[in-house]
């Protein structure tokens, strides 16, 4: 009798007995777990290129529009409409690069973006909710822990790691992904001179990062970290993923302000001209100014797109206490609701948040921690009571915020 032939599912090589369901196509067989992953990759596609369901129109832009990716952005970070503008388009271009016809004879250009702004001003929120629009992985690195290669700390290639671990090593997603490299200010070379002996710690770093920002093919340490011989590496092609730097650039509104022509210390006889200028220095910013600050040039090159975030003022923190889609006071509203209690609040609290916020030097970070420190009793009080409505009123957020840890923290 002939030995009956072990079934195998056609993509993974699994045999009948390691999976659940096993169907049957005219020449193989797929098992669920290949089903599902491709259902996932249907998904993913369609998501970033939606006409492509209507067959022939596959490989046409259907990502969103411009001012649409500025109004899904509006959604979810306050202000900074130049940032936004200059982000919408640039990604626009970057897919509408992705699908361009190989043929065509005019190559466009990775458009990765530089984004200077203070900390706390949404550089990463911007990143992350382009990110979340085009529902592409996203990773978030920061520069200040990449080295030069065969020095103590991590590869520049790690970045990918945290990408490929984003979308669970769908290394396909993973090369249509974002990576958003924080703190690049901080691998700016030390002085203008390039100097004889290694730096460490910035211009290697900004040189190993140049190839990736280009796009070349990258092994990649799944684990991430350093390439352990046991670990079996990932080929990653970076041709297509797209960039965002972010950094604060301490002491770039001098260097503006130098080459503009202004004063940016010193006594002005005009003090609110001056004071307006100091703070709109940064939509001056240009790529010379970066290269003075000590990025090289060829990483300025490829970093086309430069883009400012304006200092968050009173206005705009209260709004970002409100406005946004997952605004910190609808999350906490949200939270209390789930209790069962309707949570208002005294307009003059929002106020004094923010004025806490400013007073601390904290910025939007710091509203967090401060509604934290109001609220915390009251969360942790009212799930034992049988309340249905708690209003925070002005006296109990000052009562609650002058005797919590926070209070002490104050900067001179
Ligand atoms: P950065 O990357 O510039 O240091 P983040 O994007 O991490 O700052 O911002 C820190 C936090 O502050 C965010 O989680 C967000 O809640 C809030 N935030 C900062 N700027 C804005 C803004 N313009 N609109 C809404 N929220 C903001």
């Amino acid at each position: 009798m002939a030995k009956q032939q072990t079934l195998h599912c056609s993509f993974c090589g699994r045999s009948r007995d390691e999976v659940k369901i096993l169907i049957a196509g005219q020449e193989g067989h797929i098992c669920e777990n290949c089903v599902e992953h491709a259902q996932e990759i249907i998904g993913q596609e369609l998501m970033i290129y939606p006409d492509a369901k209507q067959g022939g129109a596959a490989n046409k832009l259907t990502v969103k529009k411009p001012i649409e990716i500025k109004k899904f952005l509006d959604e979810y970070v306050i202000g900074q409409d130049d940032a936004k503008k200059i982000l919408a388009v640039a990604v626009y271009n970057h897919y509408k690069r992705l699908n361009q016809k190989v043929e065509n004879d005019v190559e466009i250009e990775k458009s990765n973006i530089i984004m200077v702004g203070k900390s706390g001003t949404g550089k990463t929120l911007l990143a992350k909710s382009i990110a979340r629009m085009l529902n592409v992985p996203f990773a978030i690195v920061d520069a200040t822990v990449f080295t030069e290669a065969g020095y103590v700390g991590e590869d520049v290639e790690s970045m990918l790691s945290r990408l490929l671990q984003a979308c669970n090593y769908d290394v396909a997603a993973a090369e249509k992904g974002i990576v958003f490299i924080d703190e690049i200010d901080k691998v700016a070379r030390k002085s203008d001179n390039p100097s004889i002996t290694r730096d460490v710690s910035g211009e290697g770093v900004q040189q190993g990062l140049l190839k990736l920002l280009e796009g070349t093919e990258v092994l990649v340490p799944p684990q991430g970290g350093r390439k352990h011989p046991e670990q079996k590496l990932v080929k990653v092609n970076t041709q297509n993923i797209l960039f965002i730097c972010g950094g604060a650039f301490d002491g770039v509104d001098r260097i503006i302000a130098r080459r503009v022509n202004t004063h940016a210390i010193g006594f002005s006889v005009n003090k609110e001209l001056q004071e307006f200028q100091q703070k709109n220095l940064l939509q001056f910013i240009n790529a010379v100014d970066l290269k003075t600050f000590g990025l090289i040039p060829e990483l300025l090159g490829r970093l086309p797109v430069i883009t400012y975030l304006n200092p968050l003022d009173a206005p705009t923190l209260r709004n970002i206490l409100t406005e946004p889609k997952n605004a910190l006071i609808k999350q906490f509203t949200r939270l209390f609701e789930i209790e069962g209690i309707a949570l208002s609040f005294e307009p003059a609290v929002f106020d004094f948040m923010v004025e806490k916020a400013l007073e601390y030097k904290l910025g939007a970070r710091g509203l967090r921690s401060i509604s934290e420190s109001i609220l915390t009793d009251a969360m942790y009080e009212l799930p034992s009571q049988k309340v249905k409505t708690f209003e925070v009123t002005l006296e109990y957020a000052q009562r609650k915020f002058n005797t919590s840890k926070m209070s002490m923290l104050k900067v001179a």
